[in-house]
């Protein structure tokens, strides 16, 4: 399989190439050349398919040639480390609940795959080291710190803005050592992303091979498909149209949701849910895209200004705003809004959301006005624990924590202070 930029004004590649740059040398996104749908067969027959197989079948012709059978089972298996549970919250509303891996968040599934995918590119180049460069405002840290731990050949250095995270995502990414380097920055999430920005741009850094590990790399990006087929597998027995409400930032997920209906997947419609940060509502509603600068909110891993993934689902509608508005919806609602949920949910069902989980929930029962018949599912994509304190005042309730969060608390943290980007340039050396 050969990816082309999206800013078509560089050479096509590899899979191995796409995942060890990240982004084309035009600053374009990688997108595969040819999407084959499934066969008929294997939709009809999905339920006798285990997780690990339908993974399988869904990626192969993606990774192609470039990783051995076994060897890319193994690399699936190693990532759906753990489940995918659906809880029905309401009747025909489901949470899809992504954050039972080891970092509660749903990046887990994509952060494990990519660096797999990376170890097992670098295994016979010896002296070759990546260097994989993360700006974060919280999860995306976690989940790369833990994805990435022990992975020979590659070294993790994470950003994160001082005193701008939770105590729970602050262990989760400087507690682990080994080849994970946190350095927290004077500053706020921006000053975290421009100084990544400058690093991949620097030729001084050349030898440091630079990647990157958010959505924008498709070995994170093409992975977080597997779910939605796992919730089609689930409902395929009550035989009735399903609509997906995905809480969305950087729109990684949703647009994995679109390549697995591309794919074949039966999935009626999509809801882009966004906080105030609604740069693509706007788009739908006007058809002008115009990005702003983000706004803090409750839900903070979806403050983004400007959609890094949006460009790849444009491609995939082929710009033809008419037909993508046939199969996608977009919201946005305010914080306020956003808490009236959580407790609507929690009193109607004594089901816990986070702020993330809710705008999807608010997003789905607008959608579901129109489809009254069908079933919604809303994605959660972090567990309440890492959004405590929302969560706890909100709903008045005192949250067990999970030992996957417990146990990283009581260790040390070791982090590097620093300021300015010559700072990170020595860092790095
Ligand atoms: C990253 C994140 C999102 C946003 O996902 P995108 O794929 O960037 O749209 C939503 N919720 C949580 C909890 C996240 O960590």
């Amino acid at each position: 399989m050969k990816y082309y930029s999206l800013n078509h004004n560089a050479p096509k590649v590899s899979f191995e190439e796409a995942v060890i740059q990240g982004l084309a040398t035009d600053k374009g996104l990688y997108f595969p050349e040819t999407i084959s749908p499934l066969t008929p067969d294997f939709f009809e027959t999905i339920e006798n398919l285990s997780n690990e197989e339908i993974a399988f079948e869904a990626i192969k012709q993606f990774v192609g040639n470039e990783i051995p059978e076994a060897t890319l089972k193994k690399i699936i298996a190693e990532t759906l480390c753990f489940d995918f549970p659906l809880v029905e919250v309401e009747k025909g509303i489901y949470s899809l609940e992504l954050f039972h891996g080891p970092t509660m968040a749903f990046k887990d599934v994509g952060a494990r795959f990519m660096s797999r995918c990376l170890a097992y590119f670098n295994k016979d180049k010896k002296n070759n080291t990546n260097t994989v460069l993360v700006a974060t405002s919280g999860d995306t840290g976690g989940a790369v710190a833990s994805g990435f731990l022990g992975v020979e050949g590659v070294e993790v250095v994470i950003l994160y803005p001082s005193g701008k995270v939770s105590d729970i995502q602050e262990k989760q990414l400087t507690t682990l050592g080994q080849n994970i380097k946190a350095l927290e920055i004077d500053g706020v999430f921006d000053d975290c992303q421009d100084m990544v920005k400058k690093a991949f741009l620097d030729e001084n850094l050349k030898h440091k091979n630079l990647t990157s590990a958010n959505s924008i790399n498709i070995a994170r990006w093409l992975p977080q498909m597997f779910y939605f087929f796992f919730a089609y597998k689930a409902l395929k027995k009550y035989n009735k149209e399903l609509i997906f409400s995905c809480p969305s930032g950087n729109f990684g997920n949703i647009c994995a949701g679109i390549m697995a209906k591309k794919l074949g997947l039966p999935l009626l419609h999509f809801v882009a849910s966004t906080n105030v940060n609604d740069t693509v509502p706007r788009f739908l509603a006007s058809g002008i895209y115009d990005p702003r600068p983000s706004k803090a909110t409750i839900s903070n891993a979806m403050d983004v200004g400007n959609p890094s993934n949006f460009i790849r689902i444009q491609e995939m509608y082929h710009n033809d705003l008419e037909q993508f508005k046939k199969d996608f919806s977009s919201y946005s609602f305010t914080d306020s809004e956003t808490k009236t949920a959580m407790k609507t949910i929690h009193d109607t069902s004594g089901y816990i959301a986070e702020p993330h989980g809710a705008v999807g929930y608010l997003g789905l029962k607008k959608e579901l006005e129109n489809y009254p018949n069908a079933i919604g599912i809303f994605l959660e994509t972090a567990h309440p624990i890492k959004f405590l304190d929302i969560v706890e005042p909100t709903l008045n309730v005192k949250l067990p924590i999970p030992q996957q969060i417990e146990s990283v608390m009581g260790k040390e943290k070791i982090s590097t202070k620093i300021k300015t980007y010559e700072e990170l340039k020595t860092f790095l050396g």
